[in-house]
Parts: structure tokens; C-alpha cells; sequence
């Protein structure tokens, strides 16, 4: 059985809608899917969750915070209709608004004219993300690819990263939680922390009540997988895993395929 835990949509910023992800994850072998949209769940107004191409589990991917660092946290298999993630949706998309036209504004005084209008223009609507400020600093040409904007004008650390406006760790952990949903850390290895720093992340993480680590995300060395696979066991957390697929191509892992979970660990879907 494939567990591809880790998807996103147009509907944030990936490039298929939601039958189309479907239909993809189905082609690549994935049995269960979770599609997990940055702060939004608009992807399942789209569809009805009973579909039989595939087992749907429903996610989200929660933008917040951990000392200075802008992390990702899943909710996994939680409650759709529920208060408390329909709490969190709106009050993170408000979050998102606001922190769009901070970014806009420091763009501004980066030279980038109209970053704001540029970028909401591109967005669906709900999610308005640097995905969408990077396409704009492409198309007036003052980048020549994402990863270029990103490193300019975006990444950790630039003008356009703009974090404090995010629910915090406790609060998101919270509202999956009463969503009867688990919270799992996304790419731990993504947030480039010593070893020292991730273990107090994760310490942090699991005080504020988060269950689960991704263990394999997306495309990561054997040695990668064993390590995380030892701090998830070590931690006692729940382990997960995705393709944290956006778009097809080079850019990111495809639907389904990314290394399997080791033995050591509890897979999350045996509380699903
Ligand atoms: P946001 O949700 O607005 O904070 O935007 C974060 C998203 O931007 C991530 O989920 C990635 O999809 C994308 N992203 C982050 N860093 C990079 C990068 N260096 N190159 C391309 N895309 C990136
Ligand atoms: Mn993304
Ligand atoms: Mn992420
Ligand atoms: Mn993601």
C-alpha cells in the first residue's frame, strides 16, 4: 500500500486541481491520499470524499512559527466540518492577507513595483503565497526562476519573509487537535536546524501536544531517512510520509514516489 500524506492543489500553490491530483496519485500507484493545502482546505468543496479512485484522507498543511523559524505543521484525517479547523482556515487566510501586504510593501522598497496586485492577480483567491510574488518578480523580470526569486527576494532570511503573522505553535497544534485530527511536523529536514535545534523543536512540538513526524518527504538520502526514522522512535511520535508533490517535473517528488517507511517506526494511518 502507497501513503502519499503530503499533496497540495491549485487551490494553494500547486499546479493540478483536485481531480486532476486525483486522477495523478491513482496513475502513480497511490492507494491513500491526503491533499494537504497550505491554510486552506478549498480543495474538498471540489470533491466528494467518497471517491472510489482512491482513499482520500483529509489534511491540511498549517504555516506557523518556532523561535524565529517558519515552520509546517499537518493535520491529518481531521474532521472537515469541525469549528475549530474552520477556526484555523480563517483565521490563517486573514493572517495571509495581511502578511501579503507586508510583503508587498518590503518588496516595494526592494524596487519591485506593484508586487501585491502582481501576486493576488495570479492567486486563486483563499491562498495568496510567495509562490505567487515569485511568479510576479519573474514576470517583470527581475528574476529568471523561482529559485532565483526565492534566493533574492523570498527564502529565510529576505525582504519578503514576512512569519509573524501566523497562529501560533500551541494554537495550531490545538485546533487540529479538536478537529480530531493528528498534528505532524512537515519536512523536518527542510528548516536546514542542527540536530540540536530540531530536537528542541521537536521537544517544543510535542509539549504543545503535536503526534507525529514526517519521516520521508519527498525525494531524501537512505542516510536522511535513518536519521529521522531514530529521533521519530526516539521521540515516540507517530511517523508519516509524502511526496509534498506541487507540480509535476523536476522541482519536486512525484505523487507516490519516495522512499518507504522503516521498521522501527509506527506508521501514523494506525490511528487514522
Ligand atoms: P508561503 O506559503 O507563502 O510561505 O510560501 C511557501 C511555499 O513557497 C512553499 O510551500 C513552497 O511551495 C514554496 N517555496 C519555498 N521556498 C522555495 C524555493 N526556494 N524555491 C521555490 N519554491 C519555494
Ligand atoms: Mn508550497
Ligand atoms: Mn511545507
Ligand atoms: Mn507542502
Amino acid at each position: 500500500m502507497i501513503f502519499d500524506l503530503h499533496s497540495h492543489t491549485t487551490l494553494s500553490d500547486g499546479a493540478l486541481v483536485p481531480a486532476a491530483l486525483i486522477s495523478r496519485a491513482k496513475e502513480k500507484g497511490v492507494d491513500v491520499l491526503a491533499i494537504t493545502d497550505h491554510d486552506t482546505l478549498d480543495a474538498y468543496k471540489q470533491l466528494p470524499l467518497d471517491t472510489d479512485e482512491i482513499k482520500l484522507v483529509p489534511g491540511i498543511e498549517l504555516s506557523t512559527q518556532w523561535q524565529t523559524t517558519g515552520i509546517h505543521v499537518l493535520g491529518l484525517n481531521i474532521d472537515l466540518d469541525s469549528d475549530a479547523i474552520k477556526a484555523a482556515t480563517q483565521f490563517q487566510t486573514g493572517a495571509r492577507l495581511e502578511r501579503a501586504c507586508q510583503i508587498g510593501e518590503k518588496l516595494k522598497k526592494h524596487g519591485i513595483e506593484d508586487a501585491f496586485t502582481g501576486a493576488q492577480k495570479l492567486s486563486s483567491g483563499g491562498y495568496i503565497g510567495r509562490p505567487h510574488f515569485a511568479q510576479h518578480i519573474i514576470n517583470i523580470g527581475k528574476a529568471n526562476s523561482m529559485r532565483a526569486a526565492f534566493r533574492k527576494y523570498l527564502g529565510a532570511g529576505k525582504a519578503g519573509d514576512v512569519k509573524k503573522h501566523w497562529a501560533d505553535l500551541p494554537q495550531i497544534i490545538q485546533w487540529i487537535r479538536d478537529a480530531n485530527g493528528i498534528a505532524v511536523l512537515a519536512h523536518p529536514l527542510k528548516y536546514k536546524l542542527t540536530g540540536t535545534k530540531l530536537k528542541r523543536l521537536l521537544d517544543g512540538f510535542i509539549e504543545a501536544g503535536g503526534q507525529g513526524m514526517e519521516v520521508v518527504s519527498g525525494r531524501q538520502l537512505p542516510q536522511q531517512t535513518r536519521d529521522m526514522a531514530q529521533l521519530c522512535e526516539q521521540k515516540n511520535l507517530l511517523a508519516s510520509c509524502g511526496s509534498d508533490f506541487h507540480l509535476p517535473g523536476k522541482s519536486w517528488a512525484e505523487l507516490g514516489q519516495f522512499a518507504a517507511l522503516p521498521d522501527n517506526v509506527v506508521p501514523v494511518w494506525d490511528c487514522f
